[in-house]
């Protein structure tokens, strides 16, 4: 009887300690991922290209951090009677001073990271969305509607 539970705990013991052994590597290789694929230059943040033509101009905080946002045509105005307006948001900067921030990534717990939003300037750090974020859209709809309400606003007045 007495050998059956030492087997039993035994081999318990091991499936758990595989099982969190497991657990781990998958966490440190989807951390690596999103290294990976996550866009480092906070500047090529819009996959469009910054307007040439630019109509209105407005500012944005989200995440607690802040974004500039352009509306306008992507060619000179001699060029662009047939071209979409569009909305080009870049960012993000530093609600502070209004330096560019960066993105750094520091350690959390033993092999996981995240991600934060640092400033060169003032050395303040802001969380980094990973999930929220995602490519980016987010913010560039936030953006419109802003831009939006300037126009409108602009228009009545
Ligand atoms: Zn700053």
């Amino acid at each position: 009887m007495l050998p059956t539970v030492i087997a039993i705990s035994l081999v318990v013991s091991v499936l758990v300690y595989l099982g969190l052994f497991g657990f781990a590597v998958s966490q440190y290789r989807s951390s690596r991922q999103q290294q990976q694929t996550e866009t480092v230059d906070p500047h090529s943040f819009s996959a469009k290209d910054q307007p040439e033509t630019v109509y209105t101009t407005a500012e944005l905080e989200y995440f607690d951090v802040l974004w500039q946002g352009e509306y306008g045509k992507w060619r000179s105005s001699d060029y662009s009677a047939n071209d979409t307006a569009y909305t080009y948001v870049h960012g993000p900067y530093c609600p502070h001073d209004k330096h560019a921030l960066g993105i750094q990534t520091v350690p959390k717990w033993v092999i996981l990271t995240e991600h934060v939003w640092v400033c060169d300037a003032c050395d303040r750090t802001y969380p980094y969305p990973d999930e929220e974020l995602g490519d980016g859209t987010i913010i560039e709809r936030a953006m419109h509607r802003r831009i939006k309400r300037k126009r409108q606003a602009n228009q009545s007045g």
